[in-house]
């Protein structure tokens, strides 16, 4: 029997908020009673903020973010459209996978698990370009498998100094209301996220925001899609309403969680992020291990990839931790199997939170081979925590 309570660490799902989970125990509820359409349309509008767009529509899918993949490609292209994508961790690949599945022309760039999205190949993919055939530029804004973010504005500056008119997707799964985005600053067309990561509500919900643009393709375009038709959505949306039934207690978890990072303040919620991430980031060095992410400039603040040493099995750092102290990290996906673990960091976190997650590591590391000082990580991220107390305080202050 494991006691205690189970430590969460991983990319998503991520911890559920107490507030967040008993405001989704409800009776149940009639989804087209004449009361219900105003408690959505108040969901909608707060999730134009965090997506940052004014201009853009919301929509949520019962599903979870892959559905909202599905759901932006399908509504907006055609099959046979080419679009450019580059697959640098398991779910850009996967994502690429799924637009060859539906018919895509995928135009792929392959760099290095721990790369960034290649801005500089996109800016000469588009400039050769010159029949504009690209319909599509997708981008993975935060790699979970690997834990880079890419810099999605530098994408849409490249495609503006190539003056292309493709659409631009982005999966903001594991960095929407956790890492800094701005649809409508960076042009984004189609932003996806789901339920069960920033959001911090179980999985169920795919959301993606379109912008004018994206709903102008959506027009004209082939792809084939039947669940997922954004008019079917949307006709009913306008009021408030579902075209099938929505999980109704995960909106009420949603509005919990909304009510949470708006209070919080969104610049809060990032910057908390960054601290967070940056002492898990400084118990690694401490270690003496390297992160997955080739560059300080594409570390993730939601989620750290660390290498372990050839000599040590990454699953085995997991199954230790897993089985002897009650806590999940995240595997290492695909090709990264066994060579890389991950914490997830993001959600409803703090510095406690972190540092048990640290001191597990030290021990599932220490057990599974690795060489490794006891306590020499989680000071690391002591010394991070209590120098930037104050300078977090101040933010939160300047935030209200
Ligand atoms: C989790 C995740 C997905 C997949 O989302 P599901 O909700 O599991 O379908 C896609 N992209 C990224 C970047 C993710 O982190």
């Amino acid at each position: 029997m494991k006691t205690g309570i189970h430590h969460l660490y991983i990319p998503g799902p991520t911890n559920v908020p107490e507030a967040v989970r008993r405001a989704m125990n409800v009776t149940m509820q009639d989804h087209r009673a004449p009361d219900f359409g105003e408690f959505t349309l108040g969901l909608f509008a707060d999730l134009k903020k965090l997506f940052k767009t004014t201009t853009g529509t919301v929509m949520m899918f019962p599903g979870s973010g892959t559905a909202a993949w599905e759901a932006a490609i399908t509504n907006t292209l055609s099959p046979g459209d080419k679009v450019l994508m580059s697959r640098h961790g398991q779910f850009s690949t996967l994502w690429a996978e799924m637009a060859q599945r539906l018919g895509l022309e995928v135009e792929l760039v392959d760099v290095a698990w721990g790369a960034g999205a290649p801005v500089n190949e996109f800016a000469r993919r588009l400039g050769a370009d010159r029949k504009g055939e690209i319909k599509a530029v997708f981008v993975t804004h935060n790699e979970t498998a690997t834990g880079v973010t890419s810099d999605v504005k530098a994408v849409r500056r490249v495609m503006e100094e190539c003056f292309h008119d493709a659409l631009l997707f982005v999966d903001g799964v594991s960095s929407i209301g956790s890492i800094d985005f701005r649809m409508d600053e960076w042009g984004v067309d189609l932003a996806i996220t789901g339920s069960q990561k920033g959001l911090m509500c179980p999985a169920g919900m795919g959301i993606l925001a379109a912008s004018e643009k994206a709903l102008l393709a959506a027009k004209t375009a082939k792809g084939r899609r039947a669940y997922f038709e954004f008019n079917d959505m949307l006709s009913l949306n306008a009021q408030g309403y579902f075209p099938y039934t929505p999980p109704v207690p995960l909106l009420h978890g949603l509005r919990a969680s909304l009510d949470r990072l708006l209070d919080e303040g969104l610049e809060t919620v990032f910057a908390r992020h960054t601290r967070l991430a940056t002492g898990v980031r400084r118990a690694v060095a401490a270690w003496g291990m390297d992160l997955c992410a080739e560059h300080s400039s594409l570390y993730s603040d939601t989620v750290t990839a660390i290498r372990v040493h050839p000599d040590v099995d990454a699953r085995e750092v997991i199954r230790i931790g897993y089985d002897r102290y009650n806590t999940a990290f995240g595997s290492g996906l695909a090709r990264l199997a066994g060579k890389v673990f991950r914490i997830g960091h993001l959600g409803d976190m703090n510095e406690g939170m972190c540092l048990t997650a640290l001191a597990v590591a030290e021990m599932s590391l220490a057990e599974a081979g690795a060489k490794i000082e006891f306590g020499s990580g989680i000071a690391a991220a002591q010394s991070h925590y209590a120098a930037t107390r104050v300078r977090h305080a101040e933010l939160r202050i300047a935030a209200e």
